[in-house]
C-alpha cells in the first residue's frame, strides 16, 4: 500500500515490537525469516476480528489491539504450545494515526508480556477489521488436540465461565449492572486472559484441551465430537464468578422462557462466548499429580464433569439426577 499514513504504520509497528533472537528478518522486507529451534515443531493460528460483527466500530482501539491478539494466545494455549511470532493483517478506511497508536498500546502490552515479537503483516484500505496470526513452538507429539478424551477421564475448566457473555449483554444495554461490578464484566469481555502457563504445564498430562470461546457446552461439544465420546457435567459445579452469581437473579428473571430444568442463567454461563477459558479432560489415575501442578496456576481450576460412553451433553444436579443439557434453541430474551 503506497500512501505515506500507511508506510508510517509500518514503521511504528517495526519500532515498537520486542526482539528476539530467532528472527533473522522481521519487518521491513518482502517476508520475515523466523527460525525454528531443533527438536521443536511450528504452531500456527488465525483469527479474524471484524468491526461490527466482532467488535463495535467504535470500540477503543486499545481494547481491540489487545483482544485481536489474546484469542489467537488463547487458540495457542489450547493446544499447549509455546508463542514466538505474530503477523498482523490491517485493513482501515484511512490511516488514522491516533487508532492506530491506542491499537498498539493493546496489542504490545500482552505482545511484550508473552515476549511475542511482530514479525510483518500487511495494511490495506477498506472496512475496519484485523486479523493476527500467531506462530508458535511445541515439542513433537506433545499437542493438546481435541481428539484424544477417554470415557472416564474427569472434565476440569479454569476460572468462571459466563462473565464475558454478561460483558457483552452490558455493553448492549441489555443487562444493568450495579456499577461496582459492571467493570469486572467488561474487563472480562474487552481483555481475556490467555492461560499460556495452564496449557503448557497440561502437555503429557491432559488427554484433550481447547479455549472456550463459543461457550463451554458447545466448545466441550467439539471436544465430544472428535472424540467420539459424551459428557455429564455436574451442573452446581460449574464455576461462577461472585460478580455472575450477584446478577443471576436478573438474568433469570430477563429470560423469556424456561425449557428445561436448569435456570436461564446456568445456560447462559454455558452457552455465552468469549471468556477463552480452558476445558480439558484427565485421566483419573493422573487426577493427584495434576492437582498438585495445579496449586501452580494463575487461576482456580475446576472439575466440573467426566467423560462417558454415552454421545451428547447431559447435566447432573446435586442430587444425582441427570437431566439433558441443550443450549441451542434457547431464546435470551
Ligand atoms: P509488500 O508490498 O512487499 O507486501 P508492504 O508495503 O505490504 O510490502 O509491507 C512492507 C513491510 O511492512 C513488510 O515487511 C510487512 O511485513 C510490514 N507490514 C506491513 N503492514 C504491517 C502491519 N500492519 N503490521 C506489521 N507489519 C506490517
Ligand atoms: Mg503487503
Amino acid at each position: 500500500m503506497g500512501p505515506s499514513e500507511f508506510d508510517l504504520i509500518e514503521r511504528f509497528f517495526s519500532q515498537r515490537t520486542i526482539h528476539r533472537g530467532d528472527v533473522p528478518l522481521g519487518i521491513g522486507d518482502d517476508a520475515a525469516i523466523l527460525t525454528v529451534p531443533k527438536g521443536m515443531e511450528l504452531v500456527a493460528a488465525v483469527d479474524t476480528l471484524v468491526a461490527d460483527v466482532h467488535f463495535p466500530a467504535g470500540a477503543h482501539p486499545s481494547d481491540v489491539g489487545y483482544k485481536a491478539l489474546a484469542v489467537n494466545l488463547s487458540d495457542l494455549a489450547a493446544m499447549g504450545a509455546e508463542p514466538a511470532w505474530a503477523t498482523l493483517a490491517l485493513t482501515m478506511q484511512r490511516g488514522d494515526e491516533e487508532w492506530v497508536k491506542a491499537f498498539g498500546d493493546g496489542f504490545f502490552s500482552l505482545a511484550d508480556q508473552y515476549k511475542v515479537q511482530l514479525v510483518g503483516g500487511d495494511t490495506t484500505r477498506g472496512p475496519l477489521s484485523v486479523t493476527v496470526q500467531m506462530l508458535g513452538l511445541l515439542p513433537p507429539e506433545q499437542a493438546l488436540c481435541r481428539h484424544g478424551a477417554q470415557v472416564g477421564d474427569l472434565i476440569y475448566v479454569t476460572g468462571t465461565v459466563g462473565d464475558a457473555g454478561l460483558g457483552l449483554l452490558i455493553q448492549q444495554n441489555q443487562l444493568a449492572a450495579p456499577q461496582s461490578i459492571r467493570h469486572h464484566f467488561l474487563e472480562r469481555l474487552h481483555r481475556p486472559k490467555p492461560r499460556l502457563k495452564e496449557g503448557q504445564a497440561l502437555r503429557g498430562l491432559a488427554t484433550a484441551a481447547i479455549d472456550i470461546s463459543d461457550g463451554l457446552a458447545a466448545d466441550l461439544g467439539h471436544v465430544l465430537h472428535a472424540s467420539g465420546v459424551g459428557a455429564t457435567l455436574s451442573m452446581h459445579r460449574i464455576p461462577l464468578s461472585e460478580a455472575f452469581t450477584g446478577m443471576a437473579s436478573e438474568v433469570d428473571r430477563m429470560a423469556s422462557q424456561q425449557d428445561s430444568l436448569w435456570p436461564p442463567h446456568l445456560i447462559t454461563a454455558l452457552s455465552a462466548g468469549d471468556d477463552y477459558e480452558l476445558c480439558f479432560t484427565i485421566p483419573p489415575d493422573r487426577r493427584t499429580v495434576f492437582e498438585a501442578l495445579v496449586r501452580g496456576f494463575d487461576c482456580d481450576v475446576t472439575l466440573v464433569g467426566e467423560i462417558d460412553m454415552e454421545t451428547g451433553l447431559r447435566g447432573k444436579t446435586s442430587q444425582g439426577d441427570v437431566v439433558a443439557v441443550t443450549t441451542s434453541g434457547y431464546q435470551h430474551f
